[in-house]
């Protein structure tokens, strides 16, 4: 196979190279650096085929040593009950069903090898969808499992857009579909999320897609001459999980920018403020990035000015012989110096151990309340009311 025959454009990628063109080029070769993250989710994602595929109870998988990736994971009822909901949430939707599908996303990115695998796919040809208030009938909808923290939601997803048009592109000719759903299953932290689209929107997205898809592609193999000021684009979405995040001069400048309007102001108001605010994760993960980076080039023996490398803090100590230093020391000190008392577990670490039995120690537990943060007002939890200031006559200066 040729350079030219990989497939590049991956779904799960095209916020990245759909938002900045020139971002596949500029990680041409660099290692992904959340590796174990991701070999976390590919695990995961691994227990869910099997469970759908051979129709097996994915508690078979509980207790396993699985590696991916080269990182080893033992599975854990956590995982095991993730799956299963998600597995759960799946079956209850009507329809034939394809599990870890391999998408052709060529003929709608019009760009030649390109392949996505959607996690499931289920075609209900009666199925019927409400979309603004009118009736479709014919659904084809696309499942993502998300292992991970990170809220992603459904509408406007460029990973559920492409699999879905690649989706419609192949069931066209079988079955008459006339909307088109994508779900994202994040049992991790509790979410799910969903989005409909007419068969009207699907196609105009595929219009849309495909300039920016073909832009990225000859950038990549140097079919169009690559200019940093006109083909590289930050922004919140795109640079997150972006492996050339620590390096690239166009992310620098669009954190550098976030405080172009605070620095000129002649104090930061309420308005600036809450604009810096929420950006703040940016920001941060950003420092993290030149962390990281520095230190990476630190240790190729780059010198980055200013700096230099220490050793840190030595380890926690442990005994490297326990057995021997538990007679060495029982020589010399009493038993109740030499044992640490024994401690209830936690009542998380309960719940976990007791599962259903926990409800008869819940009564024994107790919890402070939560501070106050400040979060989106788009987050699910309730808004706080602060009291009022309620000054009565009689306190008014007089
Ligand atoms: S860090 Fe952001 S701007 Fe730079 S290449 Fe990656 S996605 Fe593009």
């Amino acid at each position: 196979m040729s350079d030219g025959e990989h497939s590049i454009l991956a779904p799960s990628d095209a916020e990245r190279w759909a938002r900045c063109v020139g971002a596949l080029l500029m990680s041409k070769g660099v290692e992904e650096p959340d590796k174990e993250y991701s070999a976390s989710g590919t695990c995961s994602h691994f227990i869910l085929e099997r469970s759908l595929k051979d129709q097996l109870n994915p508690d078979i998988f509980l207790g396993q040593t699985m590696e991916f990736n080269g990182f080893k994971f033992v599975i854990d009822q956590d995982r095991i009950e993730r799956v299963r909901a998600t597995m759960v949430n799946i079956y209850r939707e009507p329809g034939q069903m394809w599990v870890e599908h391999l998408l052709n996303t060529s003929p709608v990115l019009d760009v030649p090898n390109q392949i996505g695998h959607a996690d499931i796919i289920k075609v209900d040809p009666i199925g019927e969808v409400i979309i603004k208030e009118q009736s479709y009938i014919g659904v084809l909808s696309v499942h993502d499992f998300k292992d991970g923290y990170l809220r992603v939601m459904a509408q406007d997803n460029l990973q559920g857009l492409l699999y879905l048009a690649s989706a419609l592109y192949e069931w066209d000719l079988a079955t008459d579909i006339q909307a088109l759903r994508f779900c994202i299953h994040q049992p991790k932290i509790g979410h799910y999320d969903e989005w409909s689209y007419t068969r009207k929107e699907i196609e105009d997205f595929t219009v849309a897609i495909r300039p920016a898809a073909k832009l990225a592609y000859q950038l990549y193999y140097g079919i169009v001459k690559f200019d940093p000021a006109q083909h590289l684009s930050a922004g919140d979405t795109q640079c997150f999980w972006c492996p050339v995040r620590g390096r690239c001069p166009a992310r620098a400048q669009r954190i550098v920018g976030l405080f172009a309007d605070a620095i000129t102001a002649h104090e930061i108001d309420d308005v600036r403020l809450a604009q810096l605010y929420v950006r703040l994760e940016e920001i941060e993960q950003a420092c993290k990035d030149y962390r990281i980076e520095a230190h990476r080039r630190a240790m190729m023996g780059r010198p980055i000015a200013g700096q230099k490398l220490v050793r840190g803090n030595k380890g926690k100590r442990k005994w490297a012989e326990p057995g021997r230093a538990e007679s060495a020391m029982a020589l010399l000190v009493p038993d109740d110096k030499m044992y640490q008392p024994r401690e209830l577990i936690s009542p998380t670490q309960a719940e976990k151990n007791l599962r259903e039995h926990y409800a008869s120690v819940q009564p024994f537990v107790t919890q402070s309340e939560g501070g106050l943060v400040l979060v989106p007002v788009d987050d699910p939890r309730a808004a706080v009311e602060l009291p009022k200031f309620n000054i009565l006559p009689e306190e008014l200066p007089q």
